[in-house]
Parts: structure tokens; sequence; C-alpha cells
């Protein structure tokens, strides 16, 4: 019992406090460019469904999983069903395509943030033709382009100099995905000290050039960038979205991380 107390302060808190320092971010960018306040996506990945309820007790809607199989059982709990009726999910990891069809079928999903091929959004914009019919509401899937700005093998996305090309075969080829925007996951533990992370300009680069080839407003192409570590950071960079996952749930079981 005690436990669980503890739990539900630190997940209300971590909240808070994520917040009012995306807050504290923004204000500073705003002083140099006119941006919308960053979007906080939580991410709950390997973190049981009590701590989800928390945070959306305290306002917050957006959470982000990795894992479809994982998202599918969370999406689907009969707890997040009752009581969080306007959750807004992410998915945040790599989607295979013999999951497509699961994960387009969830109840709430709201964005799926990495794709990073011609066949993956494709095969999104097939399934989503589908399902739409039975969503009224949700004419169009949200989409990210996911761009690998490290270039490290391990990681997916499109290489950046191919982020103009899949943007456009996305808006241009793919009529039930609404893409949003772009992100990146980024090499980790950049050392601030050295200067700005590398990521980050890259992304913000990717940000300009579709943003001047296709003639959109800066404001309006999301940026997803940042994470426990380095949100400040890439706020202060232009990030209009963060994902952050251990300093608002505490640190997830190594074995886990994927
Ligand atoms: C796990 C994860 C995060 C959150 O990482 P933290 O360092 O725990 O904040 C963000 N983005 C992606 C894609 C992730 O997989």
């Amino acid at each position: 019992m005690y436990r669980r107390i503890m739990t539900e302060m630190d997940v209300k808190l971590g909240i808070r406090q994520t917040l009012a320092k995306i807050e504290e971010a923004h204000a500073k960018r705003v002083q140099t460019m006119n941006v919308p306040k960053p979007l906080l996506v939580a991410v709950s990945k390997t973190k049981p469904v009590e701590m989800i309820l928390d945070g959306y007790s305290v306002g917050q809607r957006d959470f982000g999983e990795n894992y479809v199989q994982e998202l599918i059982e969370k999406a689907n709990d009969s707890r997040i069903l009752e009581q969080c009726q306007d959750i807004r999910w992410h998915f945040i990891g790599h989607l295979q395509s013999n999951k497509i069809n699961k994960i387009v079928n969830l109840p709430n999903l709201y964005m799926i943030e990495t794709v990073h091929n011609t066949k993956l959004a494709e095969s999104l914009n097939k399934a989503w033709e589908k399902v739409k019919t039975e969503k009224p509401d949700r004419n169009k899937l949200n989409v990210l382009i996911q761009i690998n700005t490290s270039g490290e093998d391990e990681k997916n996305g499109t290489e950046p100099s191919e982020a103009v090309n899949l943007y456009r075969f996305v808006t241009e080829k793919c009529p039930n995905l609404n893409c949003q925007g772009i992100m990146t996951i980024g090499r980790l533990g950049h050392d601030y000290t050295a200067g700005p992370n590398p990521d980050f300009i890259e992304l913000i680069k990717c940000h300009q050039d579709i943003c001047s080839t296709f003639e959109k407003n800066p404001t309006e192409l999301q940026v997803s960038m940042g994470m426990s570590g380095d949100f400040v950071q890439a706020i202060e960079m232009g990030s209009t979205i963060v994902r952050v996952g251990s300093s608002i749930f505490g640190v997830r079981a190594k074995k886990l991380e994927v």
C-alpha cells in the first residue's frame, strides 16, 4: 500500500515537473521565435497501467509506447478504456509490417511517429482505408517521418537526404495519412559541454528543407526530438514534441530496453 502511494505521487509529480521545465524552455524560445508550446508525450513503455492512470488524472493525455504487443494490451485495458477516454496513444517504436493491422485497429491510436520508408507508409495508408469507415472522427491517421540523423545502423529512419522525398511520397501518395512532421531518436548520451546536439541540428535542417521545398509555414510541421536527458536542449533548438519516459515513470528494467 505504501509503495503504491509513493508510485502515484512520483508520476504526478514527474508530469508536473516535466511540464514546468517545458514551459520554461519554451518561454525562453518564444522571445526569439513564435512557436507553439511543445507537446509532452509521456513514454510509459514497460510501466504498469496504474502509472498511466495517475498521469492521466493530472491532465496528461499523450502517452508513448514502443512495443506493439504492450500497446495492444494497454490500449484495450478495461481501466484505460473506462477512465482514460481521451487518451492519445503515440507509437514510437519499430513497426513491423505483420503488426500493422493490429495497430490501426487500436482504440485511441493517435499517431505513428516512426514511418521510415515508403513501404511502411503505403501499408499504413492501405490499412487505414479499411478502418476509417468505423472511425468517423478520424478520416486520416497522423504520422511522423522518422529520420536517422545519427546514421547508426541499429537505428531506424530514412536518411536525412531522403526526408524531402519521403515527405512528398506520404503527402502525395497516401491520402489516408496526415503527415504532421518529422522525428528522430538520435545518438544517446551526447555531451552538451561539447556543443549543440548534432542530431538536433540535422533534424532542424530536414525541417527547413521540407518547409522550403513545399512552401510550408514552419510552425505547421512538427519536430519530435528530445527525451528525459535532453528535452530542454531539444526545445531550445526547435522541438515541438518531446518524448519523456524515465524522468516521469522512473528507470526501466535493463533487459526490456530495445
Ligand atoms: C524509450 C523512448 C523514449 C523515452 O526515453 P527516456 O530516456 O526514458 O525519456 C523516447 N523516444 C523513444 C523512441 C523511446 O523508445
